[in-house]
């Protein structure tokens, strides 16, 4: 059994791009390019420098220590948290604006939810020098207002997406109505492991390096590169495709997955796809997705906007089907009650979606010499108004 990619953009059955003839252009020549570009020496000398000296790279692999006494297992915590930015994004976001700057475009777009993407994407194009625009559902912009004006300090433009739900699906759509307007000076950023091929073979490749780091450094704590476990939370799945993608084929390693069920997975407000999901078409890829009996989208709920999503990219799909994963749902409550859990063992405020991680330990239990990689994917500087109204603080 193979868990990468294939060479046509599989994952076994799922993946493929599935675009309409309008976007051929722009992505073939994404495909034809995004491979011999990255491992040109000086794509990888200039990414590897950014991501030392302007991301602040490698993050701590920490022991934690008074979790792993509470939960009695031993916890190594990834600190993405602690990247430029507070979340994996921003490398993900360096990757693609260096390929963009090699293909030559001048002008780059991309779709946002909560807003964490498309700060990530202002922040290097304002590193980079080159015009930005983030693509926004109008309810997002007035849910997210603070992200929407540091993208603006960063010199980004914000356009509303008023159609639909007026939120990221819509905002994903006026994106890609954009790049086929506009084929040749302009580069699309997706933000996660989604979307047509190779958008998820490319975006797994820049974040890889956290799990490319892992095991250094877990080598150099344990002695071995190997955790028994490694966990991550799953939005599209970008962060969790970054801690397990070196691990893929070591199977000795159990891979956690962990979902968003919101209110519950019974409730019709969730977003765990795996629970609920069927195989279908979104956003150009064959994965699994909510959707009705007719086959359309379901809108999905969390009270994490960054796992908010109706879908989970191919890579996850095909770990989900093969059983190389195990998913677990984590409800909105079980993940608020986490996060403020790590907050006061650890002096670790998590963003809301990676308190879903650490609620695993409400579900699961660990043996004392198990050793435990959880990706720490983002800090919660940006949820602390939604910790605020939840906690009564
Ligand atoms: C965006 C985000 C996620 C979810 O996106 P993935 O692509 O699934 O990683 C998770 N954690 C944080 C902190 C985020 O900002």
């Amino acid at each position: 059994m193979k868990y990468n990619v294939d060479n046509k953009g599989y994952y076994g059955d799922f993946g493929g791009a599935y675009i309409p003839e309008m976007l051929y252009p722009n992505i073939s020549e994404l495909e034809k390019n995004y491979k011999k570009i990255s491992s040109e020496p000086k794509f990888i000398n200039e990414f590897n420098y950014l991501l030392k000296q302007y991301v602040g790279r490698p993050t701590p692999l920490y022991y934690a220590k008074r979790l792993s006494k509470k939960y009695k297992t031993k916890i190594y915590l990834k600190r993405e948290d602690l990247c430029h930015t507070g979340a994996h994004k921003i490398n993900n976001t360096i990757g693609q604006i260096l390929l963009a700057e090699k293909l030559g475009k001048k002008r780059i777009i991309a779709e946002t939810g909560a807003g964490q993407h498309g700060v990530a994407t202002a922040t290097v194009c304002a590193l980079k020098g080159l015009k930005c625009i983030i693509y926004m559902g109008e309810i997002d912009i007035i849910r997210q207002s603070p992200n929407v004006a540091r993208m603006k300090m960063l010199g980004a433009e914000v356009r509303p997406a008023k159609s639909g739900s007026k939120t990221l699906k819509d905002a994903t759509n006026e994106a890609i109505r954009d790049w086929i307007n506009n084929p040749t000076d302009t580069h699309y950023i997706i933000g996660s492991v989604v979307g047509p091929h190779p958008y998820p073979d490319m975006v797994a490749r820049f974040q890889s390096v956290i799990s490319k780091e892992i095991k250094k450094q877990l080598k150099i704590k344990e002695g071995t590169p190997f955790p028994d476990y490694l966990i991550a939370c799953v939005g599209g799945g970008s962060n969790a495709a970054g801690t397990f993608y070196e691990y893929l084929d070591e199977t000795k390693v159990k891979i956690i997955a962990v979902e968003a069920a919101g209110k519950g997975i019974e409730t019709g407000k969730s977003a765990a796809t795996s629970a609920l999901g069927k195989e279908g078409i979104i956003h150009g890829s064959r994965t699994l997705l909510m959707q009705t009996e007719d086959g359309q989208i379901t809108e999905p709920y969390s009270i994490s906007a960054g796992l908010d999503y109706p879908g989970v990219g191919p890579m996850h799909a095909n770990l989900f089907r093969t059983k190389r994963a195990e998913f677990i749902s984590i409800s909105d409550d079980e993940a608020m009650t986490a996060g403020l859990e790590l907050s006061q063992l650890e002096g670790i405020i998590p963003a809301i979606e990676t308190g879903h991680a650490f609620a695993i330990f409400q579900q699961k239990k660990f043996k004392p010499n198990d050793i435990l990689v959880i990706n720490l994917s983002g800090r919660g500087d940006k949820d602390l108004d939604t910790y605020i109204d939840y906690f009564k603080l």
